[in-house]
């Protein structure tokens, strides 16, 4: 695996599944991170939130519909 392009997932696919990632860490109305929501979660952050924020971040930045 060299991560290019010719075998990224489907876009549209990744924003979903990012999305329902930030949206399980912040099930609170202030949108604040809560900890505990999948088994990566640590006390000071979570590292599959991280991939999610950092994913839509640069769908949005290409101009996919995030
Ligand atoms: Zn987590």
């Amino acid at each position: 695996m060299t991560g290019t392009d010719d075998c990224a997932p489907d876009p549209l696919v990744l924003t979903l599944a990012a999305q329902l990632t930030v949206d399980q860490h912040r099930d609170r109305p202030d949108r604040t991170y809560e900890r505990g929501t999948c088994q990566q979660c640590t006390e000071e952050g979570c590292p599959q939130l991280d991939w999610a924020e950092r994913t839509l971040a640069d769908l949005t930045a290409r101009g996919g519909r995030a």
